[in-house]
């Protein structure tokens, strides 16, 4: 099909996620035709790399065709069959066992969705559910991140803390509020890295303090914000976290929907960090979003109450545990597994993209250049006054366009340039990454200068 063909369909019957649907329509999309490896191609013929794996899931890359004849076998045995009315399959029943081998020890259940959304939502109703069963049916209260992602429903939306999701279609799901992020170059410059990891984290304990500790479920957060802005808190937050949660018998969840599956060099971000979190939403790189798929795994703290009290969970999703989905899932673990992507992460290729990523700080639009893993983070700024630009600049989205019309995909967060490529990228990949990179900021600042001019 050609692009303008494609284009006019697209315009005329297609609503996009997170777009203003009147711009769209007047630039026209980008077709996307297919894609090998690190890299997509469009409709036009370039080859682009894709520096966020879709949407921080293609870990395992592009064109696997183990993944396609599990899918293949999968839809041929039995495509779908439910896990209500106490039925179960093979593909289900293996891949539970396999993530809970690869989780922290004492994490021995998972309930599957369809979704990170869906899994943010089971939470939800899983932590409120656990403390009823427990006799505290008071505690209610779950505490998120300003800033933070949990997906889109509107349980996610209400646990994250994206202030223009709460402006529409709310209200919010009552009983959810916010403490600040560990967000030091936005947020924390006028401390150390470490006081200000200190000061989030004790925050937190004021906020459970107001609401009455008695009173408090959960707290929610991702071990490193992805949508956010690739924000990877001060040494000293996750452990003075930990301490507060522990103080005060809060429940800790995790969503390592972006951080699972070896983003870090950790099969899990909670593992890097040394977190023993209640629960763990998880989606994306579960199946390397060849197909949707996602969970929750649940820590034996909450798993046991909910089994040994019993009564009924009144909770599920049509494609909770899909048989296909299942299977392409578990053969995607299989395969990170044999081949040690997730250890190349920690031991190679993280280390690697960390110096040559560190290399862009020098740039004059370059505030801060960070990463862990494979992901990573520019904050744009202003070489002029070396604070923030004009937001009507909206530098970020234009530093965003060039690099895909260099041939990089960035994504761009407000002036924050962020990257997570597939885990299977190679170091000569990683430095055509950094290559093209550095050249859409060139351009970015020569066209920033020029409209300074005109
Ligand atoms: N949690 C986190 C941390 C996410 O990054 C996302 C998606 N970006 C979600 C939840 C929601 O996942 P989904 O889009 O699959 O519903």
């Amino acid at each position: 099909m050609q692009t303008q063909a494609c284009q006019d369909l697209d315009r005329a019957h297609h609503l996009h996620p997170f777009t203003d649907f009147k711009a769209l329509g007047e630039q026209g999309s980008r077709v996307i035709t297919h894609a090998q490896g690190v890299y997509v191609h469009d409709s036009e013929g370039h080859r682009i790399l894709d520096g966020m794996a879709g949407l921080w899931c293609v870990n395992l890359g592009y064109g696997r065709r183990e993944l396609v004849e599990a899918a293949a076998v999968q839809m041929t045995e039995l495509p779908y069959y439910n896990t209500f009315f106490n039925t179960t399959h093979p593909p289900v029943a293996r891949l539970a066992e396999k993530l809970c081998a690869l989780a922290p020890p004492h994490i021995n259940h998972v309930f599957f969705t369809g979704s990170g959304s869906e899994a943010n939502d089971t939470v939800l109703r899983m932590v409120r559910r656990y403390w009823a069963l427990k006799g505290k049916p008071e505690k209610q209260w779950i505490i998120g991140r300003e800033n933070g992602y949990h997906g889109s429903t509107v349980a996610g939306m209400s646990l994250g803390g994206m202030a223009p999701m709460h402006d529409q279609g709310g209200p919010c799901v009552p009983g959810i509020t916010h403490v600040r992020q560990p967000y030091w170059f936005g947020e924390g410059q006028d401390q150390s890295p470490e006081a200000f990891g200190r000061a989030c984290a004790a925050a937190l304990e004021e906020k459970i303090l107001e609401l009455g500790e008695d009173k408090v479920a959960a707290f929610i957060a991702e071990p490193v914000q992805g949508a956010g802005g690739a924000i990877m808190p001060p040494a000293s937050y996750w452990p003075a976290v930990k301490a507060v949660l522990a103080k005060y018998d809060i429940l800790l969840i995790a969503d390592e929907v972006i951080c699972g599956f070896g983003r870090l060099g950790a099969w899990f971000g909670s593992q890097h960090f040394g977190l023993a979190p209640d629960l763990m939403p998880i989606a994306k790189g579960l199946s390397s979003g060849y197909l949707p798929i996602g969970g929750v795994l649940v820590g034996d703290r909450v798993a046991d109450t909910l089994i040994e009290e019993g009564g009924e969970f009144c909770h599920g999703f049509t494609y909770s545990g899909h048989p296909t989905c299942a299977a392409v899932a578990l053969k995607n673990l299989e395969l990170l597994e044999a081949e040690g992507i997730v250890e190349r992460v920690r031991d190679d290729l993280g280390p690697y993209l960390a110096e040559r990523w560190a290399e862009l700080g020098d740039h004059p639009l370059v505030g801060e250049a960070r990463s862990l893993g494979l992901m990573g983070a520019l904050e744009l700024i202003d070489p002029a006054t070396e604070e923030r630009f004009d937001k009507a600049l909206s530098a970020g989205n234009l530093c965003r366009d060039i690099c895909f019309a260099t041939g990089l995909v960035m994504r761009s967060v407000g002036d924050t340039m962020i990257i997570a490529p597939p885990l299977v990228i190679t170091r000569d990949e990683i430095d055509e990454l950094v290559c093209l990179a550095r050249q859409a900021l060139n351009e970015t600042a020569r066209r920033l200068a020029d409209q300074r001019v005109a």
